[in-house]
């Protein structure tokens, strides 16, 4: 069991659009893909940054967990995601200590990876483990 980097944060936003301008049109960077993920009624969009990325999510459902986080906290900083070799393992590993999970199992997440997510009540921020498609 490895954690590899830092993959991406994920950034909560009412309009993907409108924040993608910030980061293109002023900061000069690039969206890599956008992408609608039904299983997190969302929709993303990737940004590079070096050897990360940021996520921005916007929420395609007003009860999507983007929508709700919005509602809470307002705009910002949603998670951070971990990339590991095997999310399974870590799940079961977390999951032996103790750590509180929102998926016991892993799923699919954007660009085809698979993603779990831990419950901020252990980790005190949204952590997303996850392994990019193989
Ligand atoms: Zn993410």
């Amino acid at each position: 069991m490895k954690i590899k980097k830092v993959d991406h944060i994920g950034i909560a936003v009412n309009s993907i659009d409108e924040a993608v301008k910030l980061y293109t049109s002023v900061l000069g960077l690039k969206v890599a893909s956008m992408e609608e993920v039904p299983e997190q009624k969302a929709r993303t969009a990737i940004i590079p940054i070096g050897e990360t990325k940021i996520e921005l999510l916007e929420s395609t459902a007003p009860d999507g967990a983007i929508a709700r986080h919005i509602e809470r906290r307002g705009e910002g900083l949603h998670h951070i995601a971990l990339e590991v070799d095997n999310v399974q393992e870590m799940l079961d590993v977390l999951a032996g200590a103790g750590i509180a999970l929102i998926d016991t199992k892993p799923r699919k997440g954007v660009e085809g990876s698979t993603i779990a997510f831990i419950h901020p009540k252990s980790t005190k921020i949204l952590l997303e483990i996850m392994e990019p498609q193989k």
